[in-house]
């Protein structure tokens, strides 16, 4: 298979000369088109979410300059000071942090979207919670594919019935599926768990559902997931820098 992770003399030569958030984002699009072209793929297929967890709405600003308008955050106070403060931008906000039952209220109702839904408790909630005059929430339902005891995520043997469940709340709209895997260096890995959360969605949609959302892919290994058909990725660091 001709695929490498290896960046291009030219991603690199751009990475060495320039520096700062809207120069970062010009970075991470050239890698995300490259790595959808080898792909055979569209690179409009793969949506850039900036997560901008922990860093100060000046950073936000900056990729906003940069032309991104979607943002994930993780830790739903933090969130929801942000998204109140650009209130006047317009921007798209992904919730993809840990869900607790307690802080599901806001969550319901300052986000477009949430990738991280893990049982139906939750799910449910969320659904009661968001209000009648917003659209549906977006959701993807977090799949645990490289079996960790301790990271959050549904286990592929009990996706179907979540995802039934999830698909049948009302204000909710169930869009696909999202992963963190096991941080691996090996791309053969990386794509190996990528293709299983894709194997996930094609049986959902074959038993009848049409998810459109394989939410994978984070600053080290976007490109293995999208080779392996990533339609959101997720990235932090690359665009911001590392986090504290
Ligand atoms: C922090 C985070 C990311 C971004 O990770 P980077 O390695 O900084 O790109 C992506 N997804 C989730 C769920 C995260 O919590």
């Amino acid at each position: 298979m001709l695929y490498s992770t290896a960046p291009t003399a030219q991603i690199r030569a751009l990475e060495d000369y320039k520096s700062g958030i809207s120069a970062r984002l010009q970075i991470l699009s050239a890698r995300i088109a490259r790595a959808a072209v080898e792909a055979g793929r569209d690179p409009a297929e793969v949506r850039l979410l900036a997560v901008s967890k922990t860093w100060p709405i000046e950073s936000l600003r900056d990729a906003v300059a940069g032309g991104q308008m979607a943002f994930g955050e993780s830790y739903v106070q933090e969130a929801v000071g942000k998204i109140e403060a650009l209130s006047d931008l317009g921007l798209e906000w992904h919730f993809i942090g840990p869900l607790q039952g307690n802080k599901t209220r806001p969550v319901a109702n300052a986000f477009s979207w949430v990738h991280s839904v893990d049982r139906i408790r939750i799910a449910q909630r969320l659904s009661e919670q968001r209000d009648v005059h917003l659209p549906p929430l977006q959701v993807c339902i977090q799949v645990n594919v490289s079996g960790e005891e301790s990271k959050s995520g549904v286990s592929p043997e009990a996706l179907p019935e979540l995802a039934r469940a999830v698909a049948a709340l009302p204000r909710l709209t169930l869009r696909g599926l999202m992963t963190i895997p096991e941080p691996s260096p090996d791309v053969a890995v990386q794509r190996a768990r990528f293709a299983s959360l894709r194997h996930l969605r094609d049986a959902l949609n074959n038993g009848g559902m049409s998810l459109d959302t394989l939410s994978m892919g984070m600053s080290d290994d976007l490109e293995a997931a999208i080779a392996e058909g990533a339609t959101i990725v997720r990235v932090g660091t690359a665009i911001f820098g590392s986090r504290a």
